[in-house]
């Protein structure tokens, strides 16, 4: 089983299909045989992310100045989808896709020098913080704030759901640097903030249902000092940064979840052949082949949108409600495959030993995370 089956893509090029086949050899060598151990150390080793690092798995868009190699949003795209079909659960989505475009677009010359190559080589592992205990969807309501003393901010407050959170080296802490600042976005800034900072604490790794190997913590910011020069970009300007990259954020979860539901489909296309009921094989039920069909037609629309939203934002053209479309009707996809697979997998596919369970309960999260469904639904239903 892999992704060359399918037929008709257009969304990449033959360097990116190339590429391709490097991504899956060094998955298949590196990571699928250590997902379970992960998964029981609930952490994934900072060592597969320097190796995934040296194949240019990392942050392939950077500029050659910074040590990237200048390569387009379908080499993330492929990677994303890669790690997804083979289960493979770093978070190098979060730095390829989200965090390294900050530093690109909004960083100083001198926090491109200092923190790119290391994003790309995978020495420096990096969180993005925005949600805090007492908000998330209304990012306008953190709390965390980062005052001025002198040639200074002094961070205070708390984050918590942080992917990464306890690899992560380098966190781009979303805080208020004007909380009177009307409106509040006005007020906003990304600060810098490395984890070897005083007062700077992880909290716990957060016990979630799914997902086990991916690190999702606390973190907690007790008088944090840092230059002013670790503003990234312009002061108050963060939430307005924030807003300009969700269209690449939302269609990286929407390329990760359409391949795990294509992941979840072929195996269960595979496991119905197998498994005997009555006199025949659970495939042989019309039932069975009616709900792998639907599934079936649904992911051939699934890739032809994603192709087409992938297109759309090489060239620069996705636009925000686009984005957010991609990743409600993607991540609604992936749930209605997940389940009706598992369905057809009976009392195995409640068994955490069958990969159906797994990605059942990896799935969930996609509707939540990254702005949920109904924020989505806002965000198209507003600029109607
Ligand atoms: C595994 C995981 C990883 C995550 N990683 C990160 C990370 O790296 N960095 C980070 O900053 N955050 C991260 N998050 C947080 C995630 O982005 C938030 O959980 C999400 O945005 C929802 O916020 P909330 O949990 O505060 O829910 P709430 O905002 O409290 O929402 C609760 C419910 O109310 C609904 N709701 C809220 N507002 C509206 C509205 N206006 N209209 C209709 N319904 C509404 C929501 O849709 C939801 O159903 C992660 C979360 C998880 C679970």
């Amino acid at each position: 089983m892999s992704l060359d089956t399918l037929p008709g893509r257009f969304a990449y090029n033959e360097d990116h299909e190339a590429f391709r086949q490097t991504v899956r050899s060094f998955l298949q060598k590196e990571g699928v045989p250590n997902v379970t151990a992960w998964e029981e150390q609930r952490l994934v080793p900072k060592d597969f992310w320097r190796k995934a690092g040296e194949v240019g798995m990392l942050c392939p868009t950077v500029p050659e100045a910074y040590g990237g190699l200048g390569l387009d949003f379908g080499y993330n795209a492929i990677v994303d989808e890669e790690m997804s079909y083979n289960g493979v659960p770093a978070g190098f989505s979060l730095q390829s896709d989200i965090v390294c475009d900050y530093i690109v677009h909004y960083g100083s010359e001198e926090q491109k020098q200092e923190w790119l190559p290391k994003l790309v080589s995978g020495e420096t592992i990096t969180a993005i913080a925005m949600t805090e205990p007492g908000t998330g969807s209304d990012l306008q309501a953190i709390r965390t704030s980062a005052k001025k003393d002198g040639n200074h901010y002094v961070v205070n407050g708390s984050k918590t759901y942080i992917t990464n959170g306890q690899n992560a080296d380098l966190v781009l802490v979303v805080a208020k640097t004007d909380p009177e600042a009307k409106p509040a976005y006005k007020g906003m800034s990304i600060i810098l903030i490395e984890s070897d900072r005083e007062g700077f604490k992880r909290g716990r790794k957060l016990d979630k249902i799914g997902q086990d190997a991916a690190d999702t913590s606390e973190l907690f910011f007790e008088d944090v000092r840092v230059p002013i020069t670790n503003c990234l970009g312009e002061e108050g300007k963060g939430f307005i940064y924030l807003m300009s990259q969700l269209p690449q954020e939302r269609l990286s979860i929407a390329v990760g979840t359409q391949a795990s539901a294509q992941k979840a489909f072929d195996e269960t296309v595979a496991f119905t052949k197998e498994r005997k009921a009555f006199a025949g094989m659970v495939f042989d039920f019309q039932n069975t082949r009616f709900v792998l069909a639907d599934l079936k037609s649904k992911l051939q629309v699934g890739w032809a949108h994603l192709d087409w939203a992938i297109q759309r934002h090489l060239k620069r053209e996705l636009t925000n409600e686009e984005g957010a479309a991609a990743k409600l009707w993607h991540t609604e996809l992936q749930w209605e495959v997940m389940d009706k697979c598992l369905q057809l997998h009976g009392g195995a596919g409640y068994m955490n030993e069958y990969p159906i369970a797994r990605s059942w309960r990896a799935a969930r999260v996609s509707r939540i995370y990254g702005g949920t469904n109904e924020i989505m639904k806002e965000v198209i239903g507003r600029k109607l």
